[in-house]
């Protein structure tokens, strides 16, 4: 039987084997690290003496691939948690103002004309801005309708108090630099398609727990081989096919109907196949971990205007607060951060000044830049190579670098082999 082969075991890694074998094909899949996961996975930090996630990550139910692959691995029930309806709740620090955004639960967004429901201090016509965004993006290739700033006025209270940390969240670049394709694509899926499909989850118990650890089990289950701490060096080729990968342990030499999945970094991928087109700019984001049980009634996800502080999570153990975009604060010391965003979490939930045991995570290449120029820089999965194709968040997926994207590049890679006619058709 004709082997697949798939490198990375990131979330897209992980989607396209698991897409592979679903059927009894045989697959292997290969990772430098030693452990799966890659910008998706928990580990224990000893400073802290818990268990945190690389990365505080937020979904929304609209996020339909990321939600099917959980079905399919059989994660657990409680992989993921969030309000039962889509509430969003939001902290002014200057002001001291909160309120609630609820969107309804259909496509029809009655919800603006409610003061109730929407940001204090905007009208119902102020919600029409991100139109601009759809006009723009519909029928363009990515990368080819221009920035949100050019389409849609990035100032006034409903932009500080939503667009902005919606955006910015969703994309992690700076909203009015960003593509309007990509910002559409999210708001099409998600905000666009009403309530239901924006409802807010996090993984509280760990994004191993949730995505990787039950991925794992499935593939064992099916038979796939897993070998970790295998670093692909390169790839040899003849005649349109890829041949062998060469690891740094050693070479794997394809029999003729064998097939390739790269599911690696784009700045791998670049240097193991400098042909390929891929994002070359990328964003950080900083996380900041402080060892405390939240006050009870604490909101799980809480926006903050007006901060350092972009999102506060109440995990059952510990205040988490990401902050995306966040380049400028890569040479600002940790414990500088720390004090800053604990003084924050303080006056919000009015706890005590005293810092809680801390961690500053500092993810420099988190996502790649969501502007125009990175997103036309995005790869098909489909390579000149007849059996071999590429996942990974930053291929052309239409979404920004995100789960659903990363779980939707890898379905995509496997079909894209699946329906090439490649022998690699056995493992379907
Ligand atoms: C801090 C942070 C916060 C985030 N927040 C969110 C969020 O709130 N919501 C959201 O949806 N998304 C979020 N994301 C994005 C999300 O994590 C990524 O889009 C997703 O995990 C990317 O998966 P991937 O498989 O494409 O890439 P990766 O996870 O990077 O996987 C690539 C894999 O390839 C392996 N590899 C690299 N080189 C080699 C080699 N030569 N040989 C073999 N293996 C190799 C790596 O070790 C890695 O395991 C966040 C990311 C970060 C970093």
């Amino acid at each position: 039987m004709a082997t697949v082969h798939v490198v990375g075991a990131g979330l897209a890694g992980l989607s396209a084997a698991v897409t592979l074998s679903a059927n009894g094909g045989k697959v292997v899949l290969h990772e430098a690290a030693k452990q799966a996961g890659g910008r998706c996975r928990s580990y224990y930090d000893p400073t802290l003496g818990l268990t945190i996630d690389n990365g505080n990550h937020l979904l929304l139910s609209g996020n339909a691939d990321a939600l099917g692959f959980l079905k399919e691995i059989g994660a657990p029930a409680d992989a993921l948690t969030g309000p039962e309806e889509a509430a969003f709740d939001f902290a002014d620090l200057k002001s001291g103002q909160r309120w609630t955004l609820r969107p309804n639960a259909g496509r029809l967004p009655w919800w603006v004309l409610s003061p109730s429901r929407r940001v204090p201090g905007t009208r119902a016509r102020d919600y029409l801005a991100p139109l601009g965004i759809l006009r723009a993006a519909s029928g363009k290739s990515e990368g080819a309708g221009g920035t949100i700033g050019e389409t849609m006025e990035c100032t006034g209270p409903l932009y500080e108090r939503l667009w902005h940390p919606v955006l910015l969240a969703a994309l992690n670049t700076e909203p009015r630099d960003s593509d309007v394709g990509l910002a559409a694509r999210i708001l099409r899926e998600t905000l666009g398609a009403g309530g239901r499909a924006c409802r807010p989850m996090v993984a509280d118990q760990g994004l191993s727990y949730a995505f990787v650890d039950p991925a794992l089990k499935t593939l064992q289950a099916r038979g796939v081989t897993m070998r970790f701490g295998r670093r692909l060096r390169s790839l040899e080729n003849e005649g349109g096919r890829v041949t062998s990968l060469l690891f740094a342990d050693g070479p794997e030499i394809l029999a003729p109907g064998d097939s390739v999945v790269l599911a690696l970094p784009p700045w791998v991928t670049s240097e193991l196949l400098p042909g390929v087109p891929a994002p070359r700019e990328f964003r950080s984001i900083v996380n900041a971990h402080f060892a405390m049980v939240p006050k009870p009634g604490s909101p799980l996800i809480l926006g903050v205007v007006n901060s350092l502080t972009e999102w506060l999570f109440a995990y059952s153990d510990r205040y988490s607060v990401t902050i995306s975009g966040a380049d400028r604060l890569l040479d600002v010391p940790r414990e500088d951060l720390a004090r800053q965003i604990w003084d924050e979490i303080a006056t919000l939930g009015n706890l005590a000044p005293e810092l809680p045991r801390w961690q500053i995570v500092k993810e420099k290449r988190a996502t790649f830049a969501a502007t125009p120029a990175e997103a036309a820089r995005r790869a098909p999965a489909r390579t000149a190579h007849a059996n071999l194709t590429l996942a990974g968040d930053w291929t052309a997926t239409g979404l920004p670098s995100t789960i659903e994207g990363a779980i939707r590049s890898g379905k995509t890679a496997a079909h894209a082999l699946m329906c090439a006619g490649s022998p690699a058709r056995g493992a379907a």
